[in-house]
């Protein structure tokens, strides 16, 4: 028999196959390198699976997880352990210790002290706004700086001496020395090195300058081993820059940097500067918040790791931009609670059913599977008794033919119990059904009752005298728009029912449900145990999802 292959294809894994064909590499080696300044979206999800994908699939493949941390103002070291934990948390293991650029600062600095050396790098005393004029636009060349022509060794003594703290910021730049009149506007003498008197969260304070993204991210990737370093499309321009600095340099490995378009969600925004902002003005309660696109509210909200996996494969990698449909995420998590999900009951507004029939002091325990498609979960018990709770939506003193659900003078099934009738009601003062008096036929136990009779409908419920009470926590899309990441307020897109809360019941057994792991709340949707305000005696459950498609 012939293995399926089940390994994505797409362009750059093709790349790899040539690479490795051709014999060009022998091994591949890739790199996963967040900035510490946010929480992982779905986004880098894309990019993750990418990455530590390829490290999985291909033989002799390692990837990395590399700190881009280069921005010492902007980063923390909170984002960092965040950032490692989501990763290990969606199944990926990195090669070695964790990195980071800034173990690389010695090596870099020297680096850029072989460039001034070879007069390919000059420190620069334009100010930003002269710097900016310099520099020309897209449809007009630069200028050259004055400072460009300035001795070597002026500029290595200016460079040691930026180094040495004896410049204020902003006084003071190092720049490659490449083409003022390049049309692309990156090769225009891109900044380098600059002043910045900030403590780092991995160096402390022994550097008050640090090298740019631009020039970091290259040697990084050189100094690791990368072969293949994977962004996205926006850093397509900075290629030139990339592999400039590592052709003057005498650095030997040339890792090729291989652009591809990033994940856009409908309904979502993919920015942790745009996602910081919601929490700064306290639209969500948080990086984990259920409703955020994070890797950690994601996995709050009970999304499990393979779903995320799953979905990264389906999208698939290619270099065209486009919006992905938030329903093709939603399908593949229910997909996956669907068949993976256990099974429980819980009532999110309840009202009470007697039966009148049932022995007052009469409970006994029911069984129902933990999961109706897989008896290897095995089987969960429920408590009856005379009085249970079901959810208000299912009872109507008349209803059409369409209505399944409990009506009076009609029967339904109860979930995994009996076929109760609906004799009689009572409403509180304000007319709202309060009570349901129902009788129930004891010999209905069980799916295939023998009296043959039709009962259509099935519905939920919970027992009322051993139960526990459960705050539910419904939530829905954040924005109401397609595309909120294009609004200049996005407070007035938001989705006002993004969060619903309810209290009802749910039966014992989720008492002892772990945080994040979502069930099947039967009829209800999918839910799992709050990871951080759920405690024993104030249960608190998030809606991962609904059970079918809404929209
Ligand atoms: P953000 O704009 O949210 O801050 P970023 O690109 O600045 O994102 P980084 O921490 O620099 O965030 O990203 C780490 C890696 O994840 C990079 O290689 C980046 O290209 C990739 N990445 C970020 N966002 C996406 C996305 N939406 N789709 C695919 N890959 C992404
Ligand atoms: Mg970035």
């Amino acid at each position: 028999m012939t293995q399926v292959d089940t390994r994505p294809s797409n362009f750059i894994r093709n790349i790899i196959d040539d690479d490795l064909k051709t014999g060009k590499h022998q091994s591949i080696q890739t790199r996963f390198p967040p900035e510490p300044n946010g929480y992982l979206h779905i986004g880098h999800a894309k990019s993750i699976c990418l990455n530590f994908g390829i490290a999985k699939d291909y033989e002799n493949a390692t990837c990395n997880l590399r700190f881009d941390d280069t921005n010492p103002v902007k980063e923390d070291v909170d984002y960092v352990h965040a950032i490692a934990k989501d990763v290990a948390w969606l199944g990926f293991e990195w090669q070695g210790d964790i990195r980071y650029s800034s173990d690389y600062f010695e090596q870099i600095y020297n680096y850029a002290v072989e460039l001034i050396e070879n007069d390919k790098a000059y420190v620069c005393e334009l100010n930003a706004e002269q710097t900016r004029e310099y520099r020309g636009t897209l449809t007009c060349p630069g200028k050259d700086s004055p400072f460009r022509s300035r001795p070597v060794a002026e500029s290595l003594d200016l460079f040691k001496r930026m180094r040495a703290g004896e410049f204020s910021e902003g006084s003071m730049m190092l720049r490659a020395k490449i083409d003022m009149a390049s049309p692309n506007m990156k090769m225009r003498d891109p900044v380098i090195y600059r002043i910045r008197f900030a403590h780092h969260h991995q160096t402390g304070d022994k550097w008050c300058i640090y090298p740019m993204y631009d020039f970091t991210h290259c040697i990084s990737d050189a100094i690791e081993g990368v072969t293949h370093s994977l962004c996205t499309l926006e850093f397509e321009d900075h290629r030139p820059l990339y592999d400039w600095v590592l052709a003057n340099i005498s650095i030997a490995p040339k890792p090729r940097q291989i652009e591809f378009s990033r994940l856009n969600l409908q309904y979502t925004l993919t920015s942790k500067r745009k996602l910081n902002a919601l929490i700064e003005d306290k639209l969500v309660s948080g990086w984990d918040d259920p409703r955020m696109p994070t890797i950690s509210g994601m996995r709050r909200r009970g999304y499990p790791a393979t779903a995320l996996r799953e979905f990264s494969k389906r999208i698939g990698v290619t270099k065209q931009e486009n919006t992905v449909e938030l329903a093709s995420l939603e399908a593949c998590v229910r997909e996956d609670l669907e068949a993976n999900g256990p099974r429980a009951m819980a009532v999110l507004d309840p009202i009470k059913v007697i039966i009148t029939n049932y022995d007052e002091d009469k409970s006994e325990s029911l069984t129902a599977p933990v999961h109706p498609k897989d008896e290897t979960m095995g089987t969960r018990s429920l408590p009856f008794s005379r009085e249970l709770y079901i959810d208000r939506a299912d009872f109507k003193e008349v209803g059409n033919k369409h209505y399944k659900r409990l009506k009076l003078n009609q029967e339904v099934r109860l979930r995994n119990a009996y076929v109760i009738r609906a004799d009689d009601f009572k409403t509180d003062d304000a007319g709202n059904i309060t009570e349901v008096y129902c009788t129930y036929d004891a010999g209905t136990l069980g799916k295939n009752p023998e009296d043959g009779r039709k009962v259509k409908g099935v519905i939920h419920w919970v027992d009322a005298k051993i139960n526990k009470t459960a705050e539910f926590r419904v939530y829905d899309r954040l924005f109401l728009v397609d595309n909120p990441g294009a609004e200049s307020d996005v407070n007035s897109v938001l989705n006002p029912d993004s969060l619903i809360l309810k209290h009802g019941y749910v039966e014992t057994n989720l008492a002892e449900a772990v945080a994040e792991k979502a069930y099947q709340f039967e009829r209800e949707g999918y839910f799992c145990t709050d990871n951080k305000d759920s405690t024993a005696e104030h249960l608190v459950f998030n809606r991962t999802v609904a059970l079918r498609a809404t929209f």
